[in-house]
């Protein structure tokens, strides 16, 4: 039986291909209990849209979701993150364009951008779990299930 740290590091691995973030380097660094300045969340991620790296922070509520056998719970919550990486680049723009980081130049306050970024990473991420087979998730076989990215066919040649 595959251990937690490495299914979540092979789910995660997954994902990444899934969601076409090969360019991307991913971390995961795991803890105990709670992320730091991040009480209340399962997992946090960090994108360096730069230098293309993702670090993925766990926290120890996700190793008691493991202990429950809640797999898919497990995916949503990476996945969610993971998803992060491809709303990030415009999420960054967009706050570049807040004046005193309160006002938007749009009239929104920022925490709407923060909720408008939020929703959006989790639509992603409800589009690619309703399209996950059980098989990508389940311990017993996490990491050998392809199911994308597929080749991209761009017509015939010229
Ligand atoms: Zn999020």
């Amino acid at each position: 039986m595959i251990r937690y740290q490495a299914y979540i590091r092979k789910l995660a691995q997954a994902l990444r291909t899934e969601l076409f973030l090969g360019e991307y380097a991913l971390d995961i660094v795991f803890f105990k209990g709670a992320i730091p300045d991040y009480e209340n969340a399962a997992a946090t991620c960090d994108v360096d849209n730069t230098y293309l790296d993702i670090t993925v922070k766990v926290a120890g509520i996700v190793q008691k979701h493991w202990r429950n056998k809640h797999y898919w719970t497990i995916c949503n919550i990476l996945c969610h993150e993971l998803c992060h990486a491809l709303t990030d680049p415009l999420y960054h723009c967009s706050i570049q364009r807040i004046p005193d980081k309160k006002i938007g130049a749009w009239g929104l306050v920022n925490n709407e951008w923060e909720r408008v970024r939020e929703r959006q990473t989790q639509r992603i991420t409800n589009v690619v779990m309703a399209l996950l087979p059980k098989s990508f998730y389940w311990p017993a076989t996490v990491g050998n299930v392809k199911t994308g990215p597929k080749p991209v066919h761009r017509g015939g040649k010229t």
